[in-house]
């Protein structure tokens, strides 16, 4: 069984290729940047809409595999930003009606998860999902995925990528974030904002930007801002560990490239004679792999969509559906 998968959430379009027992052949993406400011929604789109072509052409001849031996289409159903789900949405439903292929909608931040379970071999794990949009903690308990813990404003990422653009780094600013913070040493006052099993990080952005425009250095706001809101997530990924009695941490998103984070949350785990694994990066970030694998998983344990039911939802919630493909290994919890 061969399955390919849309991703288009956000700024990404990807499209992966997975076969039945999940060993990936081809995965493929292509980021829109910004020519400047932030991500805008419709010209997202505008670029899924002229890539998702090629890409599909290239991801294809990568794989070695022909478009009518496709029999499954799975596609990112949500959450994410509306034009660039429906423009994405619109390609999976195209193709599986020329194909005759059944087609299903995927939950982004379900996908995260599965592809990480998939490749770290992790079984039960607490998910810390890190994205540009999205900061969630999520595992499975009773029938569903769950979400125990999340940004009550803006994602991880956006606030690097956002403290990014005022100081003049460029789009996506994580990666550089992370190098800029080797040089700084010391700790500036940035608020901690937990609250209870959720995290802000807004009032962290407004901090950090009074402080540049007092003088900070570049490299000692780059280094407290990761030593702040990693501790953050860090501190909410343990406490959803320690209620949960799980000893598994899975990182997923493009944050969790970050070797500093890695460091805290991997010293977190084995502190509680726990694990953390990571995917390779290529399936931390927003791609068609995690999709496909997902929709196999979600076809194979009976689920069913018609087209008339594949409509976008933009705030998605991943304790929308019930995950029958889990068996009752995971169900303990
Ligand atoms: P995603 O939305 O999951 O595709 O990931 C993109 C986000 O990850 C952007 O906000 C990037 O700034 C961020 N990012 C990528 N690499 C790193 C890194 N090494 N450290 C921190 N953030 C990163
Ligand atoms: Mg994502």
């Amino acid at each position: 069984m061969i399955c390919l998968g849309l991703e288009g959430t956000a700024h990404t379009v990807g499209i992966g290729i997975v076969d039945g027992e999940g060993s990936i052949l081809a995965n493929r993406y292509e980021m829109y940047q910004p020519s400047k400011g932030g991500i805008h929604p419709r010209e997202a789109a505008n670029h899924h809409a002229q890539r998702v072509h090629p890409l599909l052409l290239s991801t294809l001849a990568e794989a070695d595999v022909r478009l009518r031996d496709v029999d499954l289409i799975a596609f990112s159903q949500g959450p994410g930003l509306g034009p660039s789900l429906r423009t994405v949405a619109t390609a999976a439903r195209a193709l599986s009606l020329s194909l005759g292929a059944p087609i299903i909608g995927v939950n982004h931040c379900i996908a995260h998860l599965e592809i990480g379970r998939k490749v770290t071999r992790c079984r039960d794990p607490v998910l810390l999902y890190l994205s540009g949009g999205n900061t969630q903690v999520i595992s499975y308990a009773h029938g569903r995925y769950r979400v125990f813990g999340e940004t009550l404003d803006i994602g991880l990422g956006n606030l690097l990528d956002k403290f990014g653009r005022e100081v003049s780094l460029p789009f996506p600013s994580g990666p550089l974030i992370e190098k800029t913070a080797l040089e700084g040493s010391r700790l500036l006052p940035l608020p901690y904002t937990v609250k209870g099993m959720d995290v802000a990080f807004s009032g962290i952005l407004t901090a950090a930007l009074n402080l540049y425009r007092k003088g900070e250095t570049i490299e000692d706001l780059c280094f407290s801002l990761q030593e702040v809101t990693f501790a953050m997530v860090t501190e909410v990924a343990e406490r959803a560990m320690a209620h949960l009695d799980k000893d598994e941490i899975l990182l997923g998103g493009g944050v969790a490239c970050n070797q500093r984070l890695r460091e805290m949350v991997r010293r977190m785990a084995e502190e509680r004679g726990g694990e953390m694994t990571v995917p390779p990066p290529e399936l931390c970030v927003d791609n068609g792999a995690m999709i496909a694998w997902t929709g196999l998983l979600m076809h194979r344990s009976g689920v069913r969509m018609e087209v008339g039911e594949t409509e976008v939802e933009q705030n998605m919630r991943t304790d929308s559906a019930e995950v029958p493909w889990l068996g009752k290994a995971a169900a303990t919890a």
